[in-house]
């Protein structure tokens, strides 16, 4: 499995609580943008000549690819198929915001071989969403699902915040059911961060607003839980449901070890066979001029044998099929395999952590609400 990740970086606003890379810059800066995607897709050596390799699964997110032009939209397709070598049955996502998803914007969805649209509703609460700085409404996202729905697309997945400010656990109760009831396969939910450097640490220092209290967030968690099962989904990593069969494959190469490759301002790639990972720079117009000038504009880490480890327990810990502790005896020694062991024998006696086939490491029930100590024992 190899997964390619293509970073849109352009939003229409700044959402409160992000921080990924993403930039307000007009319209006018996409199509540079695309043309610099398209000779990135060959310095990074996948050549039209069918050499380079091949990808189960092509990601598009950002920022927001739903942002994109008409013209821009197709010119990174037609790179994409001159330039990128896709499996057949190969996965297709675009990230989308609600009010993007228009009959208009689906119909040229259609030209593409997207087969899996993303978007993120994060709440179905109007007055939520404008604390958020969300440029959509509840409804907007509504009937953003029928729309994708109506056109074929069944493989949907929408992302939900919890712990939000003025959430109660009733209205997050509420949205749930109400985004189950949408017959999506997948969800991802996740529990708001305040990262430094975003309006909303600025506003939770200030005093504008408040944190929700551990307790909530975690009744939140455990509510979401048992309404997405009860729905048939499969908890099949910490943050994500899905019905059978629709699980991410391209974020499963994450959580999975593959390769990836990214391009863009911003992305990542990442290669465990030669231990290394590069990081794209994170600012558009700089990106543009190293590729114009025929350089990628990465930095590149060497990943030494505990960050791999590190990594592998926090990544494969996540996940339902859980560490598998052959995997770390294989790739790391006997000494690393007994050292895991070790730290995980309290965790396992106190019924936080169970083995799975004799020897994979999940974390159960449990686990799940103290994941983060229980990884952070286990890590060197
Ligand atoms: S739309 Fe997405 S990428 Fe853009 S600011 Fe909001 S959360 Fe961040």
């Amino acid at each position: 499995m190899a997964g390619l990740y293509i970073h849109i970086p352009f939003c229409r606003s700044r959402c409160i609580y992000c921080d990924f890379y993403s930039t307000t810059l007009p319209p006018a800066w996409q199509m540079p943008y695309v043309e610099a995607l398209g000779r990135e897709m060959v310095l990074q050596g996948q050549g039209a000549s069918g050499k380079g390799k091949e990808f189960t699964s092509l990601y598009l997110g950002g920022g927001t690819p739903s942002q994109l032009t008409p013209e821009a939209l197709r010119r990174l397709f037609f790179h994409i198929s001159q330039h990128v070598r896709l499996a057949p049955d190969a996965e297709v996502t675009i990230e989308a915001n609600p009010d993007d998803v228009t009959p208009q914007w689906v119909a040229l969805l259609r030209e593409t071989p997207v087969n899996r649209v993303s978007m993120g509703v994060q709440s179905l609460d109007d007055d939520i969403l404008r604390t958020l700085r969300r440029r959509h409404t509840a409804s907007q996202a509504i009937k953003a699902v029928g729309l994708l729905q109506k056109a074929g697309y069944a493989n949907l997945s929408l992302d939900l915040i919890y712990g939000l400010p003025g959430q109660t656990l009733r209205q997050f109760t509420t949205d749930v059911r109400r985004v189950l009831a949408l017959g999506i396969p997948h969800l991802s939910a996740y529990a708001l961060q305040f990262e430094e450097g975003t309006p909303l640490y600025r506003m939770r220092s200030e005093g504008s607003i408040s944190e929700a209290d551990e307790e909530l967030s975690l009744s939140c968690y455990q509510r979401l839980i048992d309404l997405a099962q009860e729905a048939g989904m499969e908890h099949y990593e910490i943050s994500n449901f899905a019905r059978r069969d629709f699980r991410s494959r391209h974020n499963s190469s994450y959580w999975n070890d593959s390769p990836y490759t990214g391009l863009g301002a911003g992305a990542h790639s990442y290669d465990p066979q030669a231990r290394r990972r590069s990081f794209n720079c994170e600012d558009v117009e700089r990106y543009i001029q190293s590729i114009d000038a025929g350089q990628l504009p990465a930095e590149t880490e060497r990943l030494d044998d505990d960050t791999r480890y590190n990594e592998r327990v926090m990544l494969r810990l996540r996940t339902c099929e859980g560490l598998s502790l052959t995997d770390v005896e294989r790739d790391f020694g006997t000494e690393r395999r007994r050292y895991c062991e070790r730290m995980a024998r309290p965790h396992l006696l106190a019924g936080r952590v169970q083995k799975k086939a004799g020897e994979a490491l999940c974390l159960t029930r449990q686990g799940l609400f103290v994941s983060d100590d229980i990884i952070s024992d286990l890590m060197v």
